[in-house]
């Protein structure tokens, strides 16, 4: 395995209602690790508390316990002026590409701002600079005087990808990156990320809903389920033989060219937990079809199952 870039320890986040409702913990003793040059695919049902812990990862909030250390260095050790130096390294790339675009700017100002921002660029050679770094996402320079809604959706996503690759960055992060592309667009912005990351030796957090979008692109998946993770390992074991039930139905969601083929998880059934009072032992358990007394009364660990997979779970799948 590569060297770790990335590394979450024991991360908790507690959300705290302003009103004083009940504390919502959205991230739940979280171990993660992103080795150099692979894609991670972060999966699970909105609200699962992915984009929170990417969020944590990126140092843009701080975890109520635990540490993220990147490159080994622990971020809560930092200065503000160190840390800021640091997080030129790992960038986000959000779903939204229209609306993480200034609208009145134009394509140029929009991919030189980081460098402008940052002093990484004399002034007089950004529009080569930002004409460089279309051409890196597949864009002509021509667009260059282009307004972002003069654009295609895949154009604006590559515009996006091109000013979080204006800080030479080494991660990306990834938030449903393709979701709001048509598929074939989806098939193109994928390619691209893969051709960077062979060029570059980029390393990616895929955030997605949907474990069919990251089937191709991801080495390894990692799947949450309320604030914790379920099951982590590589792409292949983890999509021929899943071994947490979530995670196989996550997999029975992909929808199937005969939409007969269906098994017994493939509608979930049970009470949908409340994540601001989830439920004892396993958060999984009042929807889980293979739930024990035991699942109510211990907090499955995240066990080792053999070929770098892991499962969160008392009584993993075998078959
Ligand atoms: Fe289901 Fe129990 Fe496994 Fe949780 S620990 S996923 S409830 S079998």
């Amino acid at each position: 395995m590569h060297n770790i870039l990335c590394e979450g320890r024991g991360l908790v986040k507690v959300h705290r209602s302003k009103r004083g409702g009940r504390p919502l913990e959205a991230v739940s003793q979280v171990d993660l690790r992103l080795y150099q040059g692979e894609t991670l695919a972060l999966v699970g049902e909105s609200g699962c508390g992915k984009s929170t812990l990417a969020r944590l990862l990126l140092g843009l909030l701080p975890p109520t316990e635990g540490q993220v250390l990147f490159d080994g260095q622990d971020l809560a050790a930092l200065s503000p002026k160190a840390l800021r130096t640091l997080r030129r390294q790992f960038q986000p790339v959000f779903q939204d590409a229209a609306g993480s675009l200034q609208p009145r700017q134009r394509v140029g100002a929009l991919v030189a701002e980081p460098l402008r921002i940052h002093k990484l660029c004399p002034r007089g050679e950004l529009p080569q600079r930002a004409a460089r770094l279309l051409e890196r996402v597949g864009l002509s320079p021509e667009l260059l005087e282009r307004y972002p809604h003069q654009l295609s959706g895949g154009q604006r996503q590559r515009v996006v990808l091109a000013r979080a690759l204006a800080l030479g960055p080494r991660l990306l992060v990834c938030d449903e990156p393709v979701s709001a592309l048509d598929v074939s667009v989806q098939a193109q912005m994928l390619n691209l990320l893969a051709q960077l990351q062979r060029e570059q030796g980029l390393t990616y957090l895929f955030i997605s809903h949907d474990l069919g979008v990251v089937r191709h692109s991801a080495s390894r998946v990692a799947v949450m389920f309320l604030g914790r993770l379920c099951e982590i390992g590589p792409r292949e074991a983890l999509f021929r033989r899943p071994r947490h039930p979530y995670t196989r139905f996550l997999l029975d969601a992909i929808p199937k060219p005969d939409p007969r083929r269906r098994d017994a998880l493939g509608q979930l059934s049970g009470e949908v937990p409340d994540p601001g009072n989830p439920p004892s032992g396993c958060r999984f358990r009042t929807r889980c079809p293979y739930a024990q007394a035991l699942c109510a009364q211990a907090v499955p660990p995240l066990a080792d199952l053999g070929d770098g997979q892991q499962a969160a779970c008392h009584f993993p799948l075998q078959g």
